[in-house]
C-alpha cells in the first residue's frame, strides 16, 4: 500500500466523519492496479494524483462515494479498455459509477482560449453536465492538484492549463462559494500567467506586511481586550488579502498599492447574528470608520451565499484595516460554500439540504451576480434551471446553446442560415444521425453541407423547434421559390374553399383571393399565395377573410329567392311613385335613389323602407344591401320594386358614376368630354386622382337614361385610346 494512501486513511480518521474505509480501500486498490504502469511527468507513480485529489475531496467534507470516485476519476480516460463504467458500477455501485462517468465527461471537454461569451457558455455547459454537484467538486479538486503540480509540465502546457483555470475553474469555485479553492486556483494561475506581476505583488505584500505587522498585532490585541471586557464569545484572526485580488486592484483597476484599503483584514467570528451587530457597534466606538466602506452582507448575502459584515476602520497609526464580522456558520460557508453543508452537517438531512442548494447554484452560474436582485432571485428558485437549454459543441469546439428539444436542423440554422440551407445530413459525435435528432448536452454536432443541396424541405418547418430556424427557412422559400409557393398557396386556399360546400367558379375563386389580399393589405393575389406558400402568413388569418368573402357571395345569390319567393309578398303595382319606380303596396310614398349604388332603369332593384325618409331604392347587388338583407331584423323592411315599363327612355335624369383608369396624357380629359358631348350625354361631375407616375383615375358622373344607355357610354369610353379600364363606380 502506497504511503500516501496510508496518510489519506489517517486524514479520513481525523475528519471525525464515518467513512466506509473498506470501500475506499477497495477503490484505491482497483485504481492503483489500473494505473500501475503509469508515471506522472514529475516522475512519481500515477496513483499519487488520484490519492491527492481524494484528500482534497475529504477536506471539502464529501462522502465515501465521492472519495471513491476521486480515486477512480482518471481510470476510464487514462487506462484504455482496461475498465468501463459498468464494471465500476458492479464493483462500487451506481452512485460511484455515475460520479466517475460525470468527471470523465468533463475531462473530455476541450477548453480552448476563446471569447468571454464562449467561456460563460463553457461554465454553463460544465454545470449542466454535472447532474450531481459532487462531480463538479471532484473536478475542482482534480484541477487544484494539477495546478499544484503544474511545474512538472512543459511550458506551453502550463500556460494553457493556467489560463483555463483562471477563466473557467476559479470562477466556478467562486460561484459555488468555495473561497479556499478559488483563491488557491487564482494565485497558482497568476504565478504561471504573469510571473513578473506575481513577483511584484508578492514583494509589495512582504514589504508592507513587514512594515505593518506590529501595528496589526497591536490592533488585534486592543480588539481582543475590548471584546473580552464586553463578555462576548469570539475568535479573531488576521489575514492579508489574496495575491490575485491585490493584483487585480493594482493592474486591472489601476490603483496604487497603498490605495488598497482592504489589504489587511481582521476576522472576528462570534456565535450569533445579534452578536455580530453588537460587536460592530463596539468597533465603531473604538475606531474611526472609513465612509462608504461599510457593507452588510448578513442582511443581504452575496449570491454565492457569502454572509458577513465588512467595515473599514482607521487605526491609530492612520493605516486602514478591514474588519469582517461573522458567525461560525457564516465563516464555514465563506470558506467552503455549498460544500460547507457536507463538511459541517451530517445525517439524512444533509443530502436533502444540498439538493435544495443545487438549483440555486445553477442560477448562480447562469447570471452575472452584479445584475441580480437577490431577493427576487431567491423567490424564483427552480428545480433545474438548465432544463430549458442544451449545450452542444461544433467540431471546432465552440459551444452552441439551444433551447431544450432543438433538433440538428435548429443547430444548423443557429450556426448560419447558409449552413441550414445547404444542409444534407449531420453527424453526432462522428456518427451519421437523422437531421431531426435532438442532441444532448456535450455532444459534438457536425452539419454536412453541399453546394448543390436543394435547400430546406417544407417539412422542416414542422420539425424545427426554434423560431430562428423557422423564420430562416421561410426567408429561403420567400426568396427562392416564388412560382412554387404560389402553386402551393393556391392549393391551400382551394382546399379551404372546398370546405364551405359551395361550388365556386374560377372567376369567383380569383375574386375571393384578390379581395382577401386587399383586405390584408397585400399588394396582389399572387403575393398572398406566395406568402401562404412559404408560411409567411398564418392560414388562420386567411381563413377568417375567406369565410367573409364566401359568405358575401352566398348571400348575394340568396337575395332573389328570399325576397321574391319566400318572404316578401309581391303585390301588383298599383301606382307609380312618381319617380319612375313602382313599389308594391305602397301608394304615393316618397322614393329616392340610393347614393351608394345609383340604380339605373334596367338594373334589378329593391326597396328599403327607411325610418322617416320614405323608400330608398338600391340595386340588388349593392354591397350595403347584401350586408343586411339576410338579417332577420331587416327582412321585413325590404320591398320589391321594379321600373315602370317606359321609364328611362325619355330623359337623362339618372345619375351614373363611371370610373376610368387611363394613361395620363395631355388630351385625356378633352377626349373624354368631347366624346360624351358627341353622345349627347351631360357631364355632371368630373375629378381625377393620380394613381402612379403614368396612370390616372378619372371619376365622372353623367346623366343617363337606363342600363342600355349606360353600357353604350361605357363602350364608347373603352374604345378611346389610352384608356385602360372603365367600370361602373360607386360614389
Ligand atoms: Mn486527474
Amino acid at each position: 500500500m502506497h504511503q500516501q494512501f496510508i496518510d489519506l486513511l489517517a486524514v479520513l480518521e481525523a475528519s471525525g466523519k464515518s467513512y466506509n474505509i473498506a470501500k475506499i480501500t477497495e477503490a484505491y486498490e482497483f485504481a492503483a492496479l489500473l494505473h500501475c504502469d503509469q508515471v506522472r511527468k514529475s516522475g512519481e507513480s500515477y496513483i499519487c494524483h488520484p490519492i491527492a485529489v481524494a484528500e482534497i475531496v475529504v477536506g471539502l467534507g464529501l462522502d465515501t462515494d465521492a472519495v471513491c470516485a476521486a480515486l477512480l476519476h482518471d481510470t476510464i480516460e487514462d487506462c484504455g479498455d482496461a475498465v468501463d463504467i459498468p464494471t465500476i458500477k458492479k464493483k462500487f455501485g451506481e452512485d460511484v459509477a455515475n460520479l466517475v462517468d460525470g468527471v470523465t465527461k468533463l475531462i473530455r471537454i476541450q477548453f480552448i482560449d476563446t471569447e468571454e461569451q464562449q467561456i460563460e457558455n463553457l461554465r454553463k455547459m460544465f454545470l449542466a453536465m454535472s447532474k450531481d454537484i459532487r462531480v463538479i467538486f471532484i473536478k475542482l479538486c482534480d484541477r487544484l492538484h494539477n495546478m499544484r503540480t503544474l511545474d512538472a509540465k512543459p511550458e506551453p502546457k502550463r500556460r494553457i492549463t493556467a489560463l483555463e483555470t483562471m477563466q473557467v475553474f476559479a470562477p466556478l469555485a467562486h460561484r459555488l462559494g468555495v473561497q479556499t479553492i478559488k483563491q488557491e486556483l487564482e494565485t497558482l494561475s497568476l504565478f504561471y500567467l504573469d510571473p513578473i506581476g506575481y513577483a511584484e505583488i508578492r514583494s509589495h505584500v512582504e514589504t508592507r506586511y513587514g512594515r505593518d505587522i506590529d501595528f496589526l498585532q497591536r490592533v488585534q490585541q486592543d480588539i481582543e481586550n475590548k471584546l473580552r471586557e464586553s463578555g462576548h464569545e469570539f475568535e479573531i484572526d488576521g489575514r492579508v488579502k489574496s495575491t490575485y485580488s491585490i493584483y487585480k486592484k493594482v493592474f486591472e483597476q489601476g490603483k496604487r498599492f497603498d490605495e488598497v484599503y482592504d489589504f489587511f483584514a481582521l476576522r472576528i467570528i462570534t456565535e450569533t447574528e445579534a452578536d455580530c451587530y453588537i460587536i460592530l457597534g463596539i468597533m465603531h466606538e473604538m475606531f474611526k470608520s472609513v465612509p462608504g466602506k461599510f457593507k452588510d452582507y448578513i442582511s443581504t448575502p452575496k449570491p454565492n451565499m457569502y454572509r458577513s459584515i465588512h467595515t473599514t476602520v482607521i487605526g491609530r497609526d492612520g493605516v486602514p484595516i478591514e474588519l469582517q464580522i461573522r458567525t461560525h456558520e457564516m465563516h464555514n460557508i465563506a470558506d467552503y460554500g455549498v460544500a460547507a453543508h457536507w463538511k459541517y452537517k451530517t445525517g439524512a438531512n444533509a443530502q436533502q439540504d444540498i439538493d435544495q442548494k443545487l438549483s440555486w447554484i445553477a442560477k448562480l452560474i447562469e447570471e452575472d451576480e452584479s445584475t441580480r436582485d437577490h431577493d427576487e432571485y431567491l423567490s424564483t428558485l427552480k428545480i433545474d434551471i438548465f432544463h430549458d437549454e442544451t449545450f452542444v459543441f461544433t467540431p471546432k469546439g465552440d459551444v452552441v446553446t439551444l433551447p431544450y428539444g432543438s433538433t440538428l436542423i435548429d443547430f444548423a440554422y443557429a450556426i448560419h442560415s447558409e449552413v441550414g440551407n445547404k444542409m444534407t445530413g449531420a453527424k453526432i459525435n462522428g456518427a451519421i444521425a437523422p437531421i431531426d435528432s435532438v442532441p444532448v448536452n456535450g455532444q459534438i454536432v457536425e452539419i454536412l453541407t453541399s453546394k448543390s443541396a436543394k435547400g430546406p424541405s417544407r417539412d422542416w418547418l414542422k420539425i424545427v423547434k426554434t423560431s430562428e430556424a423557422r423564420s430562416k427557412i421561410r426567408q429561403w422559400y420567400k426568396k427562392e421559390k416564388r412560382t412554387e409557393n404560389i402553386t402551393v398557396g393556391r392549393g391551400e386556399v382551394e382546399k379551404e374553399l372546398k370546405k364551405y360546400g359551395k361550388i365556386l367558379t374560377e372567376e369567383q375563386r380569383n375574386s375571393i383571393i384578390a379581395s382577401v389580399a386587399s383586405r390584408l393589405c397585400i399588394a396582389s393575389a399572387d403575393d398572398l399565395l406566395n406568402m401562404i406558400g412559404y408560411s409567411g402568413i398564418s392560414m388562420q388569418k386567411v381563413i377568417l377573410r375567406l369565410t367573409d368573402e364566401v359568405t358575401k357571395i352566398v348571400k348575394s345569390e340568396e337575395i332573389p329567392e328570399t325576397l321574391l319567393v319566400e318572404d316578401v309578398v309581391v303585390k301588383p303595382a298599383k301606382k307609380s311613385s312618381g319617380r319612375g319606380v313602382i313599389i308594391d303596396e305602397l301608394d304615393g310614398c316618397d322614393v329616392k335613389f340610393s347614393k351608394c349604388c345609383n340604380p339605373l332603369p334596367g338594373d334589378s332593384i329593391l326597396g328599403f323602407i327607411t325610418k322617416g325618409h320614405g323608400i330608398s331604392v338600391h340595386k340588388k347587388d349593392c354591397p350595403n344591401v347584401i350586408d343586411i338583407v339576410t338579417r332577420d331584423e331587416y327582412r321585413e323592411r325590404f320591398v320589391t320594386a321594379k321600373w315602370e315599363s317606359n321609364e328611362g327612355s325619355k330623359t337623362n335624369t339618372f345619375e351614373a358614376f363611371i370610373q376610368i383608369l387611363a394613361e395620363n396624357t395631355l388630351t385625356l380629359i378633352a377626349d373624354i368630354t368631347t366624346n360624351l358631348a358627341n353622345m349627347n350625354v351631360s357631364l355632371h361631375q368630373i375629378n381625377t386622382q393620380t394613381k402612379s407616375s403614368s396612370t390616372i383615375v378619372v371619376n365622372i358622373v353623367v346623366g343617363c337614361k337606363n342600363t342600355d344607355h349606360y353600357r353604350s357610354i361605357l363602350a364608347r369610353l373603352k374604345s378611346l385610346p389610352n384608356i385602360l379600364e372603365v367600370s361602373r363606380g360607386f360614389s
